[in-house]
């Protein structure tokens, strides 16, 4: 372990969780809490305190390895092994040799959720083609709409960021679905959906997928497309277009106290799914598939499947 290196006291790995795009998905977090080259105004976690582009070796292979084989020998269902969580994963340099070391592992496919702002570096783009589906947004194709709604830090260019996207559908062979989160009266307007039309086109993913504000954001003036709305815009881009956006009726504040204790009283009321838990506490799924991660290995609860959907009980 290098000085930079730490233990993640909360685990890197999450699940695996049922995730409507990648079947049960195993999370693999590798970047500390909102460590970001973005500070988007729709972001679920809250604010980024100061962005960053500077690549760095947060944590230790080995134990990230040794984490991901004691879930593996477990036997449970895994449709895929994703790296995302609470930051930008691409900051962390060593991705691309995890997935290569994951890839020696293991036959599951290995996707890589990537906000695209480093993939103008070959660096970066040589560790994702190591895996087999990246998933990387594009909410901007343009400086002005960039700056509004990824508040990204001062060196990054929209411009630089398609060129990125572009060169790396010429140098990858595996799948790309390219995500756009759309956000109200800011990246929604005809003209900047052509502009990312334009973009689209030259990117050629396999699929778009059009998501919008559900969970509370960093900001109150980041709004939601209603369903409507994304249909017209799914239509204009065409048919490889989808919408992944799981709109939800209610959400209440945050809770302040203890959360795992907060998830444990409501699953020992009824069996629950993560989404139940994800809209009813108004948190972050991330931070709520850690904390049921938590329960399940103290035993406190189980996993339940009931027809597409995967429930916690109490045990
Ligand atoms: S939404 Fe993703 S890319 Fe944007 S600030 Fe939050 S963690 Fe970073």
């Amino acid at each position: 372990m290098n000085p930079q290196q730490k233990s993640n006291p909360r685990g890197n790995t999450y699940g695996p969780v049922p995730s409507r795009r990648l079947g049960f998905s195993l999370g693999i977090d590798i970047i500390p809490c909102k460590t970001c080259t973005f500070n988007c105004i729709y972001c679920q976690l809250g604010p980024t305190e100061k962005t960053t582009i500077q690549r760095r070796s947060y944590y230790s292979c080995s134990e990230i390895l040794s984490q991901l084989k004691s879930i593996l020998s477990s036997g449970q269902r895994i449709d895929y092994i994703t790296f995302s969580g609470s930051g930008e994963p691409t900051l962390n340099s060593i991705l691309g040799k995890l997935i290569r070391e994951i890839k020696k592992t293991t036959t599951i496919p290995v996707a890589v959720l990537t906000n695209s702002s480093l993939i103008s570096r070959k660096s970066v783009r040589e560790a994702l083609n190591a895996a087999d589906l990246v998933v990387p947004s594009l909410d901007a194709a343009t400086q002005d709409v960039f700056l509004l709604v990824n508040r990204p830090h001062s060196s990054l260019k929209a411009q630089k960021i398609i060129q990125g996207l572009i060169d790396f559908r010429n140098e990858f062979q595996g799948a790309i679905w390219l995500e756009v989160m759309l956000v109200k009266g800011i990246n929604d307007t005809p003209s900047h959906i052509q502009k990312l039309m334009e973009a689209i086109a030259e990117i050629k993913p396999e699929k778009v997928q059009l998501n919008t504000v559900i969970r509370p954001p960093a900001e109150k003036f980041a709004l939601q497309l209603s369903m409507k709305e994304l249909e017209r815009i799914k239509n204009i881009i065409g048919p490889n277009c989808e919408i992944i956006a799981e709109f939800v009726t209610k959400t209440q504040t945050p809770l302040s106290k203890d959360l795992g204790e907060a998830i444990f009283s409501m699953i020992r009321r009824r069996p629950i799914t993560l989404s139940d838990v994800s809209s009813s506490l108004g948190r972050n799924p991330n931070e709520i598939l850690k904390c049921l991660d938590s329960l399940l290995k103290e035993n406190k609860i189980k996993q339940v499947r009931h027809k597409e959907s995967i429930y916690y009980e109490p045990k």
